[in-house]
């Protein structure tokens, strides 16, 4: 079991940074295995993720074995304590999400209109969260409270954190964002038609509960 969640945690990894969704050495991956967390290690691009080189955390954090977990590892541990359902989780600094989590004038419950269906289906709820520096556990709070309410934040200055049931899942919810990013950015200044609360609530039907949270 430990071995193929190891081997989706490097396979995931590396399609992130194949295609450019984070940059540099940002960006990290965490995955519940049995009770314990596999967490990429700081300091490693997510291109060179190896599959014995994972970080094996306790469910409240505490380092147990392989290198370093990343500075930003509680931001997986609170989505994972907060939801249970979830057993995944996805953090990059994607440009898009990245620079919508810059602008001054934004309703922080309400980020990004639900410009395509399959953000309606997939990321459900966005919600930003007040600015912290990388790594600064005093954002702890703030992740739980947000964890509680639904599985895709955005962190102020910093970018998106999602969690899912499972890896490919979480990271679907991630893209779907970041293309909603791009979308808005693409159309801003122009007149558009976000989905309605109707269109939204005839997508939930069809939505796994395990997958999103209904805006
Ligand atoms: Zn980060």
């Amino acid at each position: 079991m430990s071995g193929s969640v190891r081997d989706d945690i490097v396979r995931v990894a590396h399609s992130i940074h194949d295609r450019g969704l984070t940059h540099g050495r940002t960006g990290n991956l965490a995955v519940r295995d049995g009770d314990r967390i596999l967490v990429t290690p700081t300091g490693v691009s997510l291109g060179d993720v190896a599959a014995d080189e994972l970080s094996l955390l306790e469910a409240d954090g505490t380092h147990v074995s392989g290198p370093r977990p990343t500075k930003e590892a509680f931001l997986h541990v609170a989505m994972l304590r907060e939801r249970p359902s979830a057993h995944a989780v996805v953090h990059t600094h994607s440009v898009h999400s990245a620079a919508l989590s810059v602008l001054e004038e934004i309703d922080p419950d309400d980020p990004l209109p639900p410009l395509t269906a399959y953000y309606g289906m997939r990321v459900g709820r966005l919600q930003l969260l007040p600015y912290a520096a990388p790594g600064d556990p005093v954002a702890t709070a703030a992740v739980e409270r947000a964890a509680r309410a639904g599985h895709a934040l955005l962190l102020r200055n910093h970018g998106p954190v999602v969690a899912g049931p499972d890896l490919d899942t979480a990271l679907d919810a991630l893209e779907e964002l970041e293309h909603t990013a791009q979308l808005f950015f693409l159309t801003r200044g122009m007149r558009t038609a976000p989905l309605t609360p109707d269109q939204l609530a005839a997508l939930r039907s069809r939505t796994d509960p395990r997958e999103s949270t209904p805006r």
